[in-house]
């Protein structure tokens, strides 16, 4: 070999046992492949990602939260009080918190006998409420108007003036009823669907 006019020679053998010995050297430390730089990444995603839809996400949102809006014209009211207490504790489903005003809430809970003198307000507090909005019939006078469905003073259910989403019916029903009465509208509410809403008139 010639490099910068000088020749230079070297024995064969030497130098191919010189590059076995390279060879063999590298080997032995090539057992293993080098750790992946991004592999640490490959074991996050499992338990950091969740998929979901829009839907899902909103809904469970929307259930968890439901704001209720006072509204206690008669005897009903003493057992959503007691619901609203330790012993049932209606915070569990993200609902302690009753509003005075129609418009920071999204639910009403119809706990008694509604009169048509009073029909108006409801009215009002209802289409003051913000959407999406619901309402939960509690009690036989707020399903039929009750004992007193027959009277000129008395109208025979919420249903008459606002839209009803869920009945819990009893005179007056007992806290667990209303509880199930809420986990019904938090199915219910689970099931909507966005485009739906958007489609509306
Ligand atoms: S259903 Fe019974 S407890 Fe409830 S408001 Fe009517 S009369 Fe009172």
């Amino acid at each position: 070999m010639e490099v910068a006019g000088k020749r230079y020679s070297y024995d064969d053998k030497e130098l191919d046992r010189a590059e076995g010995e390279v060879i063999e050297a590298l080997e032995s430390h090539s057992q293993q492949p080098f750790p992946d730089p991004d592999r640490w990444l490959e074991e996050q995603v499992p338990p950091n990602i969740l998929l979901t839809t829009v839907d899902a996400m909103l809904n469970w949102a929307r259930r968890s939260s439901l704001w209720t809006v006072l509204c206690f014209p008669a005897c009903c009211a003493f057992e959503l009080m007691s619901a609203a207490c330790s012993r049932f504790d209606i915070s569990r489903f993200g609902m302690e918190i009753m509003r005075a005003s129609p418009r920071q809430a999204d639910l009403m809970i119809t706990a008694g006998t509604l009169t048509w003198k009073m029909a108006p307000q409801v009215r009002r507090v209802y289409d003051q409420m913000a959407e999406p909005k619901w309402v939960i019939a509690m009690g036989a006078c707020g399903i039929s108007g009750g004992m007193f469905a027959g009277s000129y003073a008395v109208v025979p259910g919420y249903n008459r003036i606002i839209p009803v989403d869920v009945y819990v019916p009893g005179c007056p029903p007992r806290p667990e009823a209303l509880l199930n009465g809420i986990r019904m509208l938090q199915d219910k509410i689970a099931k909507r669907s966005l485009l739906e809403e958007v489609k509306k008139p």
